[in-house]
């Protein structure tokens, strides 16, 4: 087995890994030779520019993983088409995002599962990089599940400027799921 076919993300193509302490760099493009306007939804295969990307994906080894990806802008050949030029995409990295959906996914479960401070130690030590701050948005940023079905609260505080700024989830503990995230006032003491 080929270790990029360890990489499993759908329409994306490795053309190389470099291993470079303490990181490993994947290189990576979108397979294809077109694709298609977002406007007029007609494929084009005529490449204007490219541009790098670095994105972190899941840890390779215990290694901090980062894909340089290769994005192509391509030419809306048809007449009829406000849009001269437009970029490429694929649904697993998103526009301007830093990390792949995966990564997101996971940094999700740890915001929710766990206090901010633990969870960013647990970050660090799977190698992925992230701001306590981070976190915290991740977990604000869940669906807040039917407030009837709840049997097992779990509450956690945090600081965003100890003695000045604070914040409280409450969540419920059978699902890990946030049911009520009270956002920091300035608090006087
Ligand atoms: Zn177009």
């Amino acid at each position: 087995m080929n270790i990029k076919h360890l990489f499993d993300i759908p329409k994306i193509k490795v053309s190389k890994i470099e291993f470079e302490p303490p990181a490993i760099h994947i290189y990576a493009s979108l397979s294809g030779s077109r694709a298609k306007c977002p406007e007029c939804k007609k494929y084009s295969s005529s490449v204007h520019d490219r541009y790098q990307r670095r994105i972190t994906d899941l840890p390779v080894f215990q290694y901090h993983s980062v894909i340089i990806f290769t994005v192509r802008k391509f030419k809306c050949r048809s007449d009829s088409c406000p849009r001269k030029v437009f970029t490429e995409q694929n649904d697993n990295i998103l526009p301007y995002a830093r990390r792949t959906e995966r990564v997101t996914r996971l940094l999700s479960d740890i915001a929710i599962d766990m206090p901010t401070g633990s969870g960013h130690l647990l970050s660090e030590k799977l190698q992925i990089k992230v701001s306590r701050s981070t976190l915290t948005r991740l977990a604000h940023q869940q669906a807040l599940p039917d407030i009837n079905t709840l049997k097992i609260v779990g509450v956690d505080d945090w600081a965003f400027r100890k003695g000045v700024n604070y914040g409280t989830i409450l969540v419920d503990m059978e699902t890990s799921k946030p049911m009520i995230c009270y956002l920091p006032e300035i608090v006087r003491i």
